[in-house]
């Protein structure tokens, strides 16, 4: 199978299993999207949601953040990993919107790099899910299932593997594939021991060709 065949497969499989994958974090406006998914990072979307609710009481939009006093936001965030970072992020991340961009969060990558705790994953994860740009955020489970099943080829980099992965998804399914590929690794595809028994990307997968490949060597030695 060619990358492009592996590339058609995944797209018509979760197109038609899941057609509307979107993100699990909790949010009602870009604002708390923003911030949600700063706490994301090396945390789990559960955990976060369980943490937001109170936070968005205290702190419902930009400006009423950007006046936080960063230990009182820490209070509210501290059973999320790095609450420390995060709490300084967060106040610096609203400071800057408000001095820099007239409140409002800017809308490209370019931009939105520039603020405290946002990188290239949170800016692409931000301009796609709210403005549907083409941009492809690759957290770890885009990455390891991405190399699994043969869609990247040798990438070393989450850069590499945004490269590659943009090279061959259409422009206009970019921002869900995004949510197919993490949703797949989250729940299927998991680091440790794929569940590939139940996986219906088993006729596409590389790794999976592969581990059958070894498999009937094995067997056919002894
Ligand atoms: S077949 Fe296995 S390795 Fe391949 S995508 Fe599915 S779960 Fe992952």
């Amino acid at each position: 199978m060619t990358r492009k065949e592996r590339f058609d497969f995944i797209i018509k499989y979760f197109q038609e299993h899941n057609p509307n994958a979107e993100t699990e974090l909790l949010y009602s406006n870009p604002y708390e999207l923003l911030v949600a998914v700063i706490l994301s990072a090396q945390c789990t979307d559960k955990r976060v949601n369980m943490t937001t609710p109170e936070l968005f009481r205290r702190f419902p939009d930009m400006p009423s953040l950007a006046r936080a006093d960063k230990d009182e936001v820490l209070v509210y965030i501290k059973s999320i990993s790095y609450p420390n970072n995060k709490a300084k992020h967060l106040v610096g991340m609203a400071q800057k919107v408000m001095s820099d961009f007239g409140g409002n969060i800017p809308m490209t990558v370019a931009e939105l790099i520039t603020l405290p705790g946002v990188g290239r994953k949170t800016a692409n994860v931000i301009t796609s899910v709210v403005d549907a740009q083409p941009n492809m955020a690759v957290d770890t489970h885009v990455f390891r299932v991405a190399a699994r099943i043969g869609l990247t080829v040798n990438a070393k980099t989450p850069l590499a593997t945004e490269l590659q992965l943009l090279k061959f998804i259409p422009k206009d399914l970019v921002y869900i594939a995004h949510h197919w590929l993490i949703l797949h690794g989250r729940y299927v595809c998991v680091a440790r021991n794929p569940k590939c028994d139940i996986c219906g990307l088993k006729p596409a997968c590389k790794y999976y060709q592969q581990h059958l490949k070894n498999t009937t060597i094995a067997d056919n030695a002894l």
